[in-house]
């Protein structure tokens, strides 16, 4: 009997590679490959890679030296790298790494399987040729069924929004929206296996439909997918502050299955840093958008992205941004310091804030947003939250799931009630998490 092969696969960065890894995984799993979380056990160890920020793309670096040991001890041992440093560095990593067999960019998901094959014949090859055109539509691999209950699906690649730190837009190419029947056949197909929440992903998510001659926009879809028998929950990410729309902020109030929590980064509360970051939107829009998200879904939880220490970020703009994330009280954020990325504006931009400045300003924003995070988690101890149940816990002793607002909830109940949404009191709040005690499963 053959001897099962074996795939290592490590992801770095957004839920957009969370997704592509698992795409991957399924057509892997296709060539008869079975995933380990050993990589010393592995045949095949796939790194599917980030560069939006200079530390994550040192990160696969890093991973390139643990694997290297590895290869030196098993000659048949095959590595292969994706994702946008792939993309980025095409050719050099096969230089920079001879140890690497196959390097394959973000449009080239697809060929994967006949890389591994190319591979073990001995071959090195590269693939990060973009495909900018609508044979790209034709070319999204699917999910598949993995008894999970909460899925992503990927509505849209790439990005046109060129914000003037960004590299994605050099890296994932050009904005695409996926048709919507092939989108809405996906989900029916999840539910068919009991699939009960879907995240629709993109780099802009409500700019969706907006190019694409006779595709809906992105709040039609939405009804769409709320059409669906058997998905329970709708969310999304990442949407832009710049196109929200009206119609998609009324969604909010109108749409029982779409869940209360938006990720709407403002990345910074400074008009001056809003335009020279090209973000399209400056504070006041932003904060009517805010206002009238509020007005529609009152107990709506709205997450963030903020960078610190732009090129010219002087104090005063850093209290503005301090100030923007008082008066929007966000759930929670994630913050980044100013990383200079090749090819983009900002890189030749005269960057006169100190590096230690920088981290200073990254702790401050981090301190108030923990405070505000942990103070807003108190408030719900007390509150009954409907869960959907979507596994164990981290430690393994509980159940987890996640409130309509996207609050991670851990608590005590049968493994039985995986799948299903129920009613759990919060007895405890921490900054990442509640504690919760199940009441029943619901209605
Ligand atoms: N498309 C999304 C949007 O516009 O909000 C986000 C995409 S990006 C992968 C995720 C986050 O990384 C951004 O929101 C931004 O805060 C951060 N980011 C992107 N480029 C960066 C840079 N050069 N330095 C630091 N943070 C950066
Ligand atoms: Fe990058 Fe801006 Fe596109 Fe987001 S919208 S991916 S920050 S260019």
């Amino acid at each position: 009997m053959e001897k099962e092969k074996l795939l290592y696969l490590e992801t770095f960065g957004c839920q957009m590679n969370v997704d592509d890894s698992e795409k991957i995984v399924s057509m892997l799993n296709r060539s008869g490959y079975q995933s380990t979380v050993n990589p010393s056990l592995a045949d095949l160890i796939i790194l599917n890679t980030c560069s939006v920020r200079a530390k994550a793309e040192q990160k696969l670096y890093s991973s390139l030296g643990r694997f290297k040991d590895l290869k030196k001890n098993n000659e048949r041992l095959i590595v292969g790298v994706g994702g946008c440093v792939a993309q980025k560095e095409g050719e050099r990593l096969l230089k920079k790494a001879p140890f690497v067999s196959f390097v394959f960019g973000t449009h080239n998901l697809h060929l994967v399987a006949n890389m591994v094959s190319a591979a073990q014949e001995g071959q090195r090859l590269t693939n990060v040729d973009f495909i900018d055109n609508d044979t790209r539509l034709d070319l999204f691999p699917q999910s598949e069924a993995d008894g999970r209950v909460s899925r992503f699906v990927t509505i849209m690649q790439g990005c046109d929004n060129y914000c003037s730190y960004c590299i994605v837009p050099f890296v994932r190419g050009r904005e695409i929206s996926r048709r919507s029947s092939d989108i809405l056949d996906e989900i029916r197909r999840m539910a068919d296996k009991d699939v009960k929440e879907v995240t629709l992903l993109g780099q802009n998510v409500n700019s969706y439909g907006l190019k694409s001659q006779g595709e809906c926009d992105f709040s039609e879809l939405l009804h769409k997918v709320s059409a669906i028998d058997g998905i329970e929950r709708i969310r999304f990410t990442t949407s832009h502050p710049k196109d929200l729309s009206p119609s998609l902020i009324s969604c909010f109030a109108d749409m029982s299955k779409l869940c209360g929590h938006i990720h709407l980064p403002a990345q910074s509360g400074s008009d001056a840093i809003l335009a020279k970051m090209e973000r399209g939107y400056c504070r006041k829009e932003y904060l009517k958008n805010i206002e009238a998200l509020k007005k529609a879904r009152p107990d709506i939880q709205i997450t963030g992205d903020i960078i610190v220490g732009f090129p010219g970020e002087t104090e005063e703009d850093f209290l503005q941004t301090l100030s923007l994330i008082e008066e929007v009280e966000y759930a929670d954020q994630f913050s980044f310091i100013f990383s200079v990325r090749p090819e983009t504006k900002a890189a030749s931009f005269c960057d006169n804030v100190t590096y230690r400045e920088k981290q200073e300003r990254l702790s401050r924003l981090q301190t108030l947003q923990k405070q505000i995070t942990l103070e807003r988690n108190k408030s719900f101890v007390g509150s009954i939250q409907n869960v959907l149940v979507e596994g164990r816990s981290k430690r393994g002793d509980q159940l987890s799931g996640r409130t309509d607002g996207n609050r991670i909830v851990n608590f005590t109940g049968e493994l039985s009630l995986v799948g299903s949404f129920v009613s759990v009191r919060i007895t405890k709040a921490f900054q990442n998490s509640f504690l919760g005690e199940y009441k029943q499963v619901s209605e």
